[in-house]
């Protein structure tokens, strides 16, 4: 535990929380949790023509989806604010004047230009990747011998990424700057102007690339990218939070399923791997289906119900008629079918109403007489309950040389449920109830 951990996430609001940006705000909210320190959401919004209020709102709300919540933001003040860098212009006006002054900058036009000098060792020892060497002689103009300047402040007096960040890094009093990849060639410039500024440097912590399945840079191509998508399509922010934490870490002992608050106990920056992580969907279904089955059955019946009510499904009715708990319980029966909120919803459509087994299944496939003697056999119990039901089908079948159960609990199964797979349909049987259940079997004469 080390309370004066402060770290950042630092997006540009010119797009959606993308899951590579879900991924470094997780990777930071975790070292600070695990750390008892502060996580602090900085809004890069330098660049004025990409920018919109509107990005920024849906990345704290992408963020507050799952689960990310910060210390110190736009939204939230702090001691070290504003949290937004269209807000900070006076101050690296303020550190340029500095470095004009003292001739570590020069002007050009109304741009600020940072001058790189030979022979500045800018190496780094990053947490993830180790040691990066790098030398400021390599930082060369484009095919040419000439070293390349940085721009601090450009012409419209905006500043450049790498000059603000290290600006508010500072000031901030950011003790880990823990980013993308795509950012370690960033590091040594940034490094040669905290030096300029007679400034520490913080420790650098760089997340490896996440990429498809085809080893290639995640991007559009392999689908969702945005994380409000994979809540459209009912994963839980639980599971895409758990998923993307084993994207370049592992909680140890093969432990796949955890909670935020587990893994941020286990989280350790030193054990996060530089190896690329490949974002792999079989492996979200897996761990959502695995959040789905240890939710409580009232908090996944409140999952599940916009999918139902999306489908058109009578939800509220059928809530109003058998109560809230009938719903949650027939969910329980589900348990294990279907790998995210939507499916699951509609793997049970037929709990909710009659209307979608209709559409599935027309009964013009049996020999309704020979099932009609086995249905009635069935309606004839006195107990309306699977262990009941399931006995008298039994002795029933046995009774009668060369049948088979699966001759009729299939048509029973797909009169109820419209469907080929299902919990035990006795099961659902009882849970549906005698009266629902004549209606069913009666609509497709096998009763
Ligand atoms: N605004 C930068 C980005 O979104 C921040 C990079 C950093 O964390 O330094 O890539």
């Amino acid at each position: 535990m080390n309370r004066n951990i402060r770290v950042r996430f630092a997006p540009s609001p010119t797009g959606a929380l993308h899951i590579g940006g879900g991924h470094t705000a997780l990777f930071n909210w975790l070292w600070a949790r695990h750390n008892g320190g502060k996580f602090i959401l900085r809004i890069e919004d330098t660049d004025l023509a990409r920018s919109t209020k509107e990005y920024e709102q849906t990345i704290m709300s992408g963020m507050t989806w799952l689960g990310l919540d910060w210390d110190e933001g736009p939204d939230k003040g702090g001691d070290y604010g504003p949290y937004r860098q269209s807000e900070r212009l006076d101050i690296y006006r303020e550190y340029a004047e500095k470095l004009l002054s003292e001739g570590k900058a020069y002007r050009d036009g109304e741009a600020i230009i940072f001058r790189v000098e030979h022979g500045q060792d800018i190496s780094f020892d990053d947490t993830v990747y180790g040691r990066i060497d790098v030398m400021s002689d390599g930082l060369k103009e484009k095919d040419s011998d000439k070293l390349k300047d940085i721009v601090i402040i450009k012409s419209d007096g905006m500043p450049t990424y790498n000059y603000a960040v290290v600006i508010d890094d500072h000031l901030m009093n950011i003790t880990d700057v823990i980013r993308g990849e795509d950012h370690i060639s960033n590091t040594p410039k940034q490094i040669l102007i905290y030096r300029a500024l007679g400034w520490d440097v913080p420790k650098f912590a760089h997340l490896p690339m996440i990429l498809g399945r085809d080893k290639k840079k995640l991007s559009k191509r392999h689908g969702a990218t945005s994380i409000y998508e994979y809540r459209d399509m009912g994963y839980m922010p639980d599971s895409v939070f758990n998923f993307l934490a084993l994207l370049g870490w592992s909680a140890g002992d093969d432990k796949e399923i955890f909670t935020r608050n587990e893994a941020a106990e286990l989280f350790e920056l030193s054990r996060v791997t530089r190896r690329p992580a490949v974002f792999d969907f079989d492996k979200l279904n897996y761990i959502n289906q695995e959040h789905l089955k240890r939710l409580d059955p009232m908090t996944r019946l409140n999952m599940i119900k916009p999918f139902w009510l999306e489908a058109g499904l009578p939800v509220d009715e059928v809530e109003k008629s058998r109560g809230e708990n009938w719903l949650a319980e027939a969910l329980t029966l589900m348990e294990g079918r279907g790998r995210t909120a939507k499916e699951m919803a509609d793997f049970s459509d037929y709990f909710v109403s009659f209307e979608p087994v209709k559409k599935r299944w027309d009964a013009s496939d049996v020999d309704k007489e020979k099932l009609r003697e086995f249905f009635t056999m069935i309606f004839a119990q006195p107990v309306f309950k699977a262990p009941e039901l399931e006995i008298a089908a039994r002795d029933w079948v046995s009774a009668r040389e060369g049948a088979k159960m699966k001759e009729y609990a299939m048509p029973l199964r797909f009169a109820l449920t419209g469907m080929k797979v299902s919990p035990g349909i006795f099961e659902v049987a009882e849970h549906l109830g005698r009266e629902e259940c004549e209606k069913r079997l009666k609509f497709y004469g096998l009763l």
